[in-house]
């Protein structure tokens, strides 16, 4: 599944050619302030893959989402969606289009029921148009059908028995849920998640993890903005890797993982330190016995947390990831 040869054209690398790129962003800047939030000089999303972009903090992955799909504006750049160009496209029209993104905070309207937010995602519904609306002849169709899809998705995520609760009253799991399922209304060819797997319950976990691959699975292309490495490394066929702004690093998940700039990327001054081995480790782990300062991110939720967890095994943390959690207050 994450074979290199399979995704991309050659080598991997930061800005390398796929087989059949799904979207294609060229000199994609957007600067607040004076800082580069995103200078992205090239990248090519796989289609039909599940991509997973990580990075620090603030490295630009947000900001790199809300302009791939419309919802702020670059300072300079130019992409592509399947061929078609999408700058200046408003993010109602890219969604119609079949690129759909959630957010790291769901949007799901907590004052409309569950079935409510799913009716909102459909598209071509001509009940919106005022004079349309005064005959039900011409929507009625229309809205029995989309109420049928609503009903199949919400069946699928297990939402069915909460189709008249407020969205309100969801876990936050529940609203990831709904918010990906509400997504898929459009019937999408390219889903984009930010964060899925933030806040939600660990007993939702593993069924949201199926959901994504199920994108996959049905034939629709996944980009998603996740900090959990244990994830990434289950799901993802192909990582990319930002960092202040800029893509440092592409490939598969085990490539990518020892690739000196992700290292630099996440671990500041721990240069010569590969995550892939355990020699790696050992040298990371008394590297950070004298220097508390340079872990990024805390246990369980940053790059160190996962990744030694799994260098040692599940269900027993490595040292470093202990003392990561002592440093928490
Ligand atoms: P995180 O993993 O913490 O969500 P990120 O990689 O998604 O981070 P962004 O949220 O895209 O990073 O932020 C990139 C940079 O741009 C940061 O320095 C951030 O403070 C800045 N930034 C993002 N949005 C805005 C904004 N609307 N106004 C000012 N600065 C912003």
């Amino acid at each position: 599944m994450n074979d290199e040869r399979e995704i991309a054209l050659g080598g991997g690398g930061p800005g390398c050619r796929k087989r059949d790129p799904i979207v294609v962003a060229r000199k994609v800047t957007r600067s607040f302030g004076g800082i580069n939030a995103v200078d992205v000089d090239y990248l090519e999303v796989p289609r039909h893959k599940i991509t997973a972009l990580i990075g620090p903090n603030g490295a630009g992955k947000t900001t790199l989402f809300n302009l791939l799909t419309g919802f702020d504006t670059p300072d300079s750049g130019e992409w592509e969606y399947d061929g078609s160009p999408l700058a200046k496209v408003a993010a109602y029209k890219v969604a119609r289009m079949g690129m759909v993104r959630t957010f790291q905070l769901t949007k799901v309207m907590g004052k409309l029921t569950v079935m409510e937010n799913m009716r909102l995602g459909a598209t071509n519904q001509p009940g919106e148009s005022l004079a349309k609306a005064l005959f039900k002849g011409i929507w009625g169709a229309r809205e029995k059908e989309v109420t049928a899809q609503a009903e199949v998705l919400l069946a699928k995520f297990k939402l069915d028995t909460m189709r008249d609760e407020y969205a309100a009253s969801l876990s936050g799991g529940q609203r990831k849920l709904l918010e990906m399922a509400r997504a898929l209304m459009v019937r999408p060819r390219l889903v984009m998640l930010d964060e899925p797997m933030a806040g939600v319950n660990p007993a939702l976990t593993q069924s949201l993890l199926d959901h994504i691959k199920n994108l996959k699975a049905e034939g629709m292309t996944v980009l998603f903005v996740e900090h959990d490495m244990h994830m990434v490394r289950h799901i993802a066929d192909w990582v990319v890797v930002m960092a202040e702004g800029r893509i440092v690093a592409e490939g598969p998940p085990s490539t990518v993982m020892k690739d000196q700039a992700v290292i630099d990327a996440y671990l500041g001054a721990h240069h010569d330190v590969d995550l892939g081995d355990s020699t790696g480790f050992e040298r990371l782990e008394e590297e950070l016995a004298h220097d508390d300062e340079s872990v990024v991110g805390t246990a369980g939720e940053g790059l160190i947390g996962h990744t030694i967890t799994e260098l040692h095994g599940a269900g027993e943390p490595g040292p470093a990831t202990v003392h990561a959690e002592e440093k928490k207050p």
